[in-house]
């Protein structure tokens, strides 16, 4: 499921060595060979429990979004 919002990755030593060796969310130190994902949105790296909790928390809002436009879809003429 997380992967329909990060690109998982494992964690090798040149991301560690040029990108970043914590997770930017929560700054634990990622260690080589972990899963890691990358946020193509913010150019950032989440560690696998940062990204899961984020992408649960984007799923939802979409969820939000979408039932928000269906209700006013039906209802076109009560809240204008
Ligand atoms: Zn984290």
């Amino acid at each position: 499921m997380i992967n329909q919002c990060f690109i998982e990755q494992p964690t090798t030593r040149k991301i560690l060595q040029d990108v970043t060796s914590v997770c930017t969310e929560c700054y634990r130190t990622l260690k080589e060979g972990e899963k890691t994902y990358y946020d193509m949105e913010h150019y950032r790296y989440l560690c696998e429990e940062c990204a899961r909790r984020l992408c649960e928390e984007k799923l939802e809002r979409e969820r939000d979004i979408m039932r928000y436009e269906e209700e006013t879809a039906e209802t076109p003429s009560l809240f204008r």
